[in-house]
Formats: C-alpha cells, structure tokens, sequence
C-alpha cells in the first residue's frame, strides 16, 4: 500500500526541526524511516509532513561525557558497533547491535528512532532502560531529561511531545559496570525480539534486569533484581532469581508465541542473561 501524501522538510538544524514541528502538529521526524514508513504505508500512521532529521549530524556519533557515554539520536545501529568509545566502554553492545533485524536494518536504523518508536519488541529500549540511561529531548518549551524508567510508557507511547526531538541518550556511570548483557530469542523472520533480557551488574553487586518481547512495553524485572542483587551469582541463586523473572507481569500472546511459552522464555532468558554477568 502507498502511503498518504505528505509535505517533505530537511531542516538546517534541531531547531529548526522543532520549529517545523510547531508549525505542523500532525508532522512526525523522519529518522531511519525502518519503523516509520512501514506503518505509513499500511495507513497506520497518516502523517501531513515528514521532518527528516537524517542530515542532522549534531544528533549523530558517540562521545565521552565524564563518567557517561552519550549517543546522539541518529546513530545507527552500524555506527554504533563501530565506535571505539562503545568498544571500549560497553563492549556487549556491539553484540547487542548486531542482533537487530539485518546489515540493511543496522545501517539505516537509529537508536533515537527506536527509543522514540517504543514498539514492544524492539531491542534498545530494554537495553538503555538496564543500563539506566537518560534520554534527552528538546521541543519548543526548552530542553528536557527523563530517566529511561519514566520515558517508555506504554506500546508505541513514548515521553515525547508532538513537536520534541530526542537529541541523546546518555548512559551514566559506566566505570560502575562490572559486566552486562543482552540475551534474545528473536523471531527468525524479522529479527524482532519474542523475547529478550537486558542485564546490567554493578560493582556493588546490583543487578538490574529488563525485558522486552513478552510484554507490552520494556519494563525492569524487579522480582528477579531483588531475589539475586548483592548475592553471589551462583547456580543456585541464579535459578532462584530466573524462576522470580516475570512476577507480576501480564505477558502477551500472539501468533508467534503464546503469552504461557512468553513466560517461559523471559525465565530461561534471564537465568541466561545472569549466567553471563557471571562470566
Ligand atoms: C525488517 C526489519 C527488521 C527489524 N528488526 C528489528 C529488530 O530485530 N530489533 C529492533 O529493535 N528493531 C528492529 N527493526 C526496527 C528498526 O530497528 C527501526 O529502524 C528502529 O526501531 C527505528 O529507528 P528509525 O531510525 O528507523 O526510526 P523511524 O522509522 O524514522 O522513526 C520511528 C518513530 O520514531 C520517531 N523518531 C525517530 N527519531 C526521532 C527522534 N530523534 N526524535 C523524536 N522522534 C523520533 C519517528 O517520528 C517515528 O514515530 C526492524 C525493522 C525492519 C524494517
């Protein structure tokens, strides 16, 4: 299907961009365009304007910030893998990267766009939500932070105002990780998560845990967290902290998975994900 017709901007800057947005309530930024045309093109999303924010290279590369890494909005999974300060500073996110959809996804996908898109399977959102990142957002009422914890609303709702641009997301304290991980069972057409398990240990032993795929949106699996932070990760502690992941969360089914085969799997991919953080 075709999409409906839209005006086209390539503003010269973010503000121009917010600008734009302003100007036309019903626009959306056009990032990578990998979840955004789909949608458009199946009348789920009927935006008048597109404001393409690609040529913006103020939102793109990753840089060191004093104890942060900070990744501008528009870099792609690709440019992330390889960057030297993510090579060096948080390793496990090359391979996190390398597992989304295809090479085509990777190096047109942004991690803007899909901390902006919130879809439910998507692997970045649970990522920076484990390593409890701040996203950044700038719209006509000046700049904005949020933690990860209160940017992920709901399906496809994120924190973000119609005439907002995610500018970055910073990853604090990462000298205080002492390992982390990114375990996934995608589905082997997309590439989409059915499920996957973020984990983040620090050097005082706290472990955070999130989840995406089996629940509507990416949430931090707090049973698990506590049952195994400040413990050893051993076997026994590991299954008793896999066997908590999940309490208390309404899981999805669909054609692909049943929400009874989801829970399952966000156990067996959390005691994974802990069997990584333990080395
Ligand atoms: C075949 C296929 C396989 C895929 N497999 C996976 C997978 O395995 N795992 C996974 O996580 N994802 C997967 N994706 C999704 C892919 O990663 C998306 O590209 C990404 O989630 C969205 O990034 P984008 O830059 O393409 O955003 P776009 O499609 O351009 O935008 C998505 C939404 O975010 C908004 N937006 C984008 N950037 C900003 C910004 N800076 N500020 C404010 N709003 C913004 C747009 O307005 C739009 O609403 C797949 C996609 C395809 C087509």
């Amino acid at each position: 299907m075709y999409p409906t017709d839209f005006d086209y901007h390539r503003p010269e800057s973010v503000s121009d961009a917010v600008k734009l947005l302003k100007e036309n309530p019903e626009a959306k930024v056009l990032a990578g365009g990998h979840s955004l045309l789909p949608v458009m093109k199946l009348r789920l999303a009927m935006p008048t304007a597109l404001i393409d924010i690609t040529r913006l290279s103020e939102l793109s590369g990753v840089r060191e910030d004093g104890d942060a890494v900070v990744i501008g909005a528009n870099t792609t999974y690709s440019e992330l893998m390889a960057s030297d300060v993510i090579k060096q500073k948080l390793p496990f996110l090359v391979d996190a990267a390398d597992q989304v959809g295809d090479v085509q996804v990777r190096n047109v996908g942004t991690i803007g766009g899909a901390c902006a898109h919130c879809d439910p399977a998507a692997d970045f959102p649970a990522i920076v939500l484990a390593l409890d990142a701040e996203i950044k957002t700038v719209g006509s009422s000046g700049e904005q932070t949020h933690k990860a914890s209160d940017f992920f609303v709901d399906m496809f709702t994120p924190r973000l105002e119609p005439d907002e641009v995610i500018t970055e997301i910073r990853l604090p304290n990462v000298a205080d990780i002492a390992s982390a991980t990114y375990q996934k069972f995608a589905h082997p057409a997309s590439g989409y998560a059915i499920v996957g398990v973020a984990g983040v240990r620090t050097s005082g032993g706290d472990v955070r845990l999130t989840v995406t795929g089996s629940v509507p949106i990416t949430t931090r699996l707090t049973a698990a967290e506590g049952e195994i932070s400040g413990k050893d990760l051993n076997e026994a502690n590991i299954k008793a902290a896999a066997d908590k992941a999940g309490e208390g969360l309404d899981f999805v089914g669909d054609i692909h998975a049943s929400d009874q085969y989801r829970a399952h799997l966000t156990r067996v991919f959390t005691r994974r994900a802990l069997e990584k953080l333990a080395g």
